[in-house]
């Protein structure tokens, strides 16, 4: 198995395969520097692109550093991310043809008033990279306080991805 970034019609670059890959196959491990959710949030205040990865409870982030953290988003994806022992490993959930563009499902949480949208192209495409339990906590936090982008506590948290649980 051989992956190499390039540019992708989904997001600016992205991870593709040059061999096919069989289901059920570690493609990569999300690596990088372990952070509390507190410092990510605090390290990366002021920037609009971050690849923070939530593990467990969500209190550790991983601070993706090489090939895992340009692993596009998609709705429809190829791959599927687990947690095994505090490591994040993207893994395939089906086969992969050589030259197919690496994708899994982000199911960001946190992110304040970034409306994440999605440009995934699939045809079940839910329109934002929130997950769909982030999607409907949203809307009902929205409907019963708005987040005010200036003053909001919520404003400082940073988007962050997280396996599907
Ligand atoms: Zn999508």
């Amino acid at each position: 198995m051989t992956l190499i970034i390039r540019s992708s019609l989904i997001h600016a670059a992205g991870c593709y395969t040059t061999t096919p890959i069989r289901k059920g196959v570690r493609v990569a491990e999300y690596t990088g520097p372990r952070l509390s959710k507190k410092q990510a949030d605090k390290d990366y205040e002021n920037s609009s692109i971050t690849y923070l990865f939530g593990l467990g409870n969500g209190k550790i982030v991983i601070d993706g550093h090489s090939m895992a953290m340009f692993i596009n988003h998609s709705c429809d994806p190829n791959c599927e991310t687990t947690e095994e022992n505090d490591r994040i490993w993207i893994k395939s959930i089906r086969k992969i043809a050589a030259g197919e563009e690496i994708t899994y499902d982000y199911c960001l949480y946190d992110g304040a008033d970034d409306e994440a949208i999605c440009n995934c192209g699939a045809k079940t495409c839910r329109g934002t990279m929130y997950s769909p339990k982030e999607v409907r906590r949203r809307k009902s936090a929205a409907k019963k306080k708005p987040i005010n982008s200036k003053t909001g506590k919520r404003a400082k948290a940073k988007k962050t991805r997280s396996a599907k649980r």
